[in-house]
């Protein structure tokens, strides 16, 4: 019985895509992790509607909790992550106009069609 119940909740996950793409427009807006202030609370995560928000890899900070960062190329620019950390927890996240943030980290946000 609970093998069947367990089942029925699996089979509503989606399959995961056979290939990534990028999205095809680009974001008004960009946030961006301040990682000097990011606690690695990680409440954020399960609010971005992409899941594009993970913890840093390992290797770059020494401590027990690392702090998040943002995949860029798959943020959409919602603001929730920024307004979920403001409101709930440290006020770690800025949402950079999208010119300002290419420009400020010199990385260009793809454009292209999947
Ligand atoms: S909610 Fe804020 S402090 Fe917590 S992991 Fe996210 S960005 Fe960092
Ligand atoms: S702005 Fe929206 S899409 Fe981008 S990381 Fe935050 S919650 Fe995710």
């Amino acid at each position: 019985m609970a093998k069947r119940r367990r089942a029925e909740f699996y089979r509503s996950i989606p399959e995961l895509p056979k290939a990534m793409q990028t999205k095809k427009r680009k974001p008004k807006l960009m946030a961006v992790v301040d990682e000097d202030n990011c606690t690695g609370c990680q409440v954020c995560v399960p609010f971005c509607p992409v899941d594009c928000i993970s913890t840093v890899a390992g290797g770059k900070y020494d401590i027990p909790i690392p702090p998040v960062q943002i995949r860029f190329n798959e943020c959409i620019g919602c603001q929730i992550c920024a307004r979920v950390c403001t409101q709930l927890t440290w006020d770690a996240i800025r949402m950079l106009p999208i010119a300002e943030f290419e420009k400020t980290y010199q990385i260009t946000i793809g454009q292209t069609a999947g």
